[in-house]
């Protein structure tokens, strides 16, 4: 794989084979007996010795995602500590979700019991190398699953590390894996027979295409996908706190995140905002500041869409294209903030989602016709709005057909034990990737009724 930074390879990872995917597989099976028998509050245990190693090795594993993902130091550690967010929930899953059970009628008791499912499978993109995989094998391998991870091809590096520390961290052989590849090695996962489920976080179309493939074959999946969030931002709103919770927003992982800022929906007179906004976005520098795009193909794509949205008619209100790349690492994916203001919302730049530091500005008059575009959002991962007005926040909270909403909050990820997920061609399935919706996911809920007749008295002594 490349450095985005630089343009060099920066490693090489072997794809696997079909026979070693099946034998990724063939270990899962093999271990999963032992597994799922292994008490809850033992199957914890090593995940507990996992988040001391990850911790440990914070510095060298925020590194590694960075030069390989094109992050600055500072977003892959938030990310990694995001993560590890999502083990300290799957930690407390052995106090947590403690089953139940009732005496439903006289001498007849119902109990529930949560199950694993035996072998799953997760497939991560590249632009959160450490978090997106925690979202994931923390909580299914802690609820006795066994698991095996497949990262994007771009990022593989971060993944193995994480393997390692699984190692280290006393996990039985076969629980958790890393294959390495791309779609044909995704597809061979979930054609496999022993796998039973699917957690897939990516592009919708290949979303769309894991859900399908997998759904079709009676296995369960759940697939994140794309995403093209809208920040509304109306007149009474806090000007510090709107243009940092944009600019940030747009321009945070090099705008290459799901729940980006990508359309800022300006309703009424918010010029003076538009212009901090581009001022701030301006002033953001390459490298230290912003991080750069995955490779060279997803630059050229970016540019691609800025240039033939003004062919359109977008105004261009900051153009990032011409900002000269830190020194050192001109071989690099480079492109500074760039605001383009749509002619209509109609544009492609306006409800294509672009993934790079691209914010498109379409004007509206109303809240209503805010709104209003949100519902024809074709995704539906993040709204924000940016208002002082309590009335304002809950019409929005309450109209947006997004799964995550925000409140003066420009990414509004949400923290555990809150799931994260969003709606429409967001997402695939049913539940979502983190938090209490994903235990459904990840298990089965068996159903245990027991009847005792009440015993006559008997002498055991005679
Ligand atoms: P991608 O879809 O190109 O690749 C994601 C993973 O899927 C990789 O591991 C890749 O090998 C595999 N893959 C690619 N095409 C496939 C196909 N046709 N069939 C099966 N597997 C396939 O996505 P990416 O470029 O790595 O990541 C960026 C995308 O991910 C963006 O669209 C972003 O919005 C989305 N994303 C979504 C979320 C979310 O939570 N909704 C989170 C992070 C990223």
């Amino acid at each position: 794989m490349t450095s985005p930074y630089t343009g060099a390879v920066i490693g090489h990872v072997p794809l696997s084979t079909p026979t070693e995917v099946n034998a990724a597989v063939q270990a899962a099976a093999a271990a999963f007996p032992a597994w799922r028998r292994t008490p809850i509050k033992e199957r914890s245990l090593p995940l507990f010795k996992f988040r001391e190693l990850m911790l440990g090795r914070l510095d060298e594993l925020a590194h590694l995602a960075a030069a390989e993902a094109g992050k600055t130091v500072a977003e892959a550690r938030a990310g990694a500590l995001k993560g590890l967010e999502v083990v300290e929930f799957a930690l407390s899953l052995q106090n947590l979700d403690q089953g139940g059970a009732l005496e439903v009628s006289r001498g007849v008791t119902c109990q529930v019991a949560r199950e694993p499912l035996g072998v799953v499978a997760a497939v991560a993109p590249f632009n959160f190398p450490a978090m997106v995989p925690l979202w994931m094998f923390p909580i299914a391998v802690t609820l006795g699953n066994c698991f095996i991870l497949k990262p994007s091809e771009k990022v593989p590096l971060t993944s193995q590390l994480m393997g390692e520390l699984m190692v280290q961290a006393g996990y039985p052989a076969g629980v958790f894996s890393v294959v390495n590849g791309n779609a044909e090695t995704v597809n061979a996962l979930i054609d496999a027979p022993g796998v039973r489920a699917v957690g897939f976080v990516g592009s919708t179309p290949a979303a769309r295409a894991v859900y399908t493939r997998a759904t079709s074959q009676g296995k369960r999946a759940l697939a994140l996908g794309g995403a093209k969030n809208h920040l509304i931002v109306v007149p009474d709103a806090d000007p510090q706190v709107t243009v940092r919770g944009v600019v940030d927003s747009f321009t945070g992982c090099a705008g290459q995140r799901c729940m980006a800022a990508s359309l800022l929906v300006a309703v009424g007179a918010v010029e003076p905002l538009l212009a901090q906004i581009t001022e701030a976005a301006a002033a953001t520098t390459l490298g230290e500041g912003m991080g750069a795009i995955i490779d060279r193909p997803a630059l050229e794509r970016i540019r691609g869409l800025i240039t033939s949205a003004t062919a359109e008619g977008a105004k261009l209100r900051l153009d990032g294209r011409d900002q000269a790349p830190p020194l050192g690492y001109e071989q690099g994916h480079w492109l500074a903030p760039t605001i383009l203001e749509a002619a209509s919302p109609e544009m492609e730049c306006a409800q294509t989602e672009i993934f790079g530091p691209v914010l498109t500005i379409v004007r509206v008059k109303t809240l209503s016709e805010a709104l209003a575009l949100d519902s024809r959002n074709a995704f539906g991962n993040a709204t924000s709005v940016f208002t002082t007005s309590g009335a304002v926040a809950r019409q929005v909270a309450d109209s947006a057909t997004c799964g995550m909403v925000g409140v003066n909050i420009g990414v509004p990820v949400p923290r555990e034990p809150f799931s994260f997920g969003g709606t429409k061609e967001s997402k695939f399935g049913q539940g979502d990737i983190t938090g209490r919706a994903s235990l459904d996911f990840w298990s089965n809920l068996k159903k245990i009724t027991t009847k005792w007749a009440v015993q006559p008295d008997h002498n055991w002594m005679s």
